[in-house]
């Protein structure tokens, strides 16, 4: 097989090197990959979210399989421009994809079929008509702008004041940009959250190994939220009654909906999820596979991604195929300093050798690349240091050795990645 992958962060370095393992497969390319990425397959320099460049290039070289990693090329069309040359490729349709290009329309989903989630209070067009209703609705409350922010779009609002900074900021000075309009305002959950993430070829489905991420910049979630800065996986996180749960009351009726309202759905769907006391809710939807989730996902794996990646192009997903290590994994995502505030790229990376040589060590490429023989920072979240072993514990020890041995000016990360499993762990819960 010759395989095309779109993306060029962590997630992708990690797909690209389970895609790699693979006997089945003989060509790689990643479209724009990163100087990680670089040393396993050829990178090909065009944007993945411009859909005319992407057709362009796969009409050249024919690629049997096409894999998207970020959400911008699903929610651009590429997927439907793929199918209409009926060339092979795992992703949902644009359609589809508004799960999570319009928070607004996953919520009207949400509400049609009946999915539990947080309680909408409105959706508003413009500034004055949510300052309006601002005035009468009970704080905390979170404000969600409609479109794609790049993780910027959602605020939780402790009181009007914040909430009219907030609204002041997207819809009138547009800081965010065309997806920062309309905004819509929701009920605030209390509970812990949890990634859920299916496959699914749109009539059968597999649900992957649990996992959980940290959105803040420094421990003890504290500090601006990030892009992700760590996640693991075990299954302790999802006990086997919570997993029926979640079945039951989220992902069935989620595939059965997506089905009566005539929106086939085919690739990842990760649902994100607050349980609260009164069960588990949905936050968001994400079309894809979450990063750094997804390292952590398959950093487990121990089925041929390749071919169950076909299998679902080909709409015959047999869920019994996907099969995971047991025990646990860790990804501890290394950052430039300042991250995600403003930094400065082009730092000289070191170590990576002495990183890669401990056993279960995967070092992942997010925002790198080559500049003549070395490797520098090239953005915000440079690497993700992930590991797998046969406890939460030996996978945490594993990663956090083989950050220490990596070096770059300025390099920062979090020393807490994990640490609510062990805690959970040593008390007995
Ligand atoms: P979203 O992009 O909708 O998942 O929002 C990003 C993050 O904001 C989530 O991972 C939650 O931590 C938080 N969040 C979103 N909606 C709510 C809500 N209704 N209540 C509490 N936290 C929320």
């Amino acid at each position: 097989m010759k395989i095309l992958v779109l993306g060029g962060g962590g997630r992708e370095h990690a797909l690209v090197w389970k895609l790699k393992q693979s006997p089945r497969v003989e060509k790689i390319w990643c479209a724009p990959g990163n100087g990680g990425i670089a040393a396993e397959a050829e990178c090909v320099a065009i944007d993945a979210g411009d859909v005319g460049a992407i057709v362009a290039f796969a009409e050249k070289v024919h690629p049997h399989l096409t894999i998207v990693g970020p959400e911008l090329p699903l929610v651009n069309g590429l997927t439907d421009a793929f199918r209409q040359r009926n060339w092979p490729i795992v992703g949902p349709s644009q359609h589809a994809a508004q799960l999570e290009g319009s928070k607004i329309f996953s919520k009207e989903f949400l509400a049609r079929h009946g999915i539990p989630t947080a309680k909408m209070f409105g959706a508003y067009d413009s500034a004055a008509e949510v300052y309006r209703a601002l005035h009468s609705a009970p704080f905390s409350l979170v404000i969600k702008a409609d479109g794609l922010c790049a993780g910027k779009g959602v605020f939780l609002a402790p009181d009007f004041a914040a909430a009219k900074d907030f609204v002041e900021r997207v819809m009138e000075k547009n800081e965010l940009g065309p997806g920062g309009k309309p905004i819509l305002l929701e009920e605030t959950l209390e509970g812990d959250e949890l990634s859920f993430i299916i496959l699914t070829d749109g009539n059968h489905y597999a649900p992957l190994v649990p996992t959980r991420d940290h959105k803040r910049v420094f421990d003890g979630n504290q500090g601006p939220n990030t892009g992700g800065m760590g996640a693991y996986s075990t299954d302790e996180l999802l006990p086997d009654a919570l997993r029926e749960t979640i079945r039951k009351t989220i992902i069935e009726p989620t595939l059965r909906g997506l089905s009566a309202d005539g929106i086939p759905y085919q690739g990842f769907l990760y649902i994100g999820l607050m349980l609260t006391k009164s069960g588990p809710k949905v936050l968001e939807f994400n079309c894809r596979l979450g990063d750094p989730e997804a390292q952590a996902i398959l950093a487990r794996l121990d089925f041929d991604l390749a071919e169950i990646l076909g299998d679902v192009a080909a709409g015959k997903l047999n869920p019994s195929k996907l099969r995971w290590k047991p025990g646990a994994s860790a990804c501890v995502v290394l950052t430039s300093g300042g991250y995600p505030g403003k930094f400065e790229p082009g730092k000289t990376i070191d170590g990576l050798t002495a990183a890669g040589q401990i056993n279960g060590v995967k070092v992942l490429h997010a925002g790198t690349k080559l500049a003549g023989d070395a490797l520098v920072t090239s953005g915000g979240r440079v690497l993700g240091v992930t590991a797998a072993a046969a406890s939460i514990e030996a996978a945490l020890a594993c990663a956090y050795e083989a950050a220490s041995r990596i070096h770059f000016a300025g390099v920062h990360y979090r020393k807490d990645i994990g640490a609510h499993a062990t805690r959970l762990k040593a008390a007995g819960d």
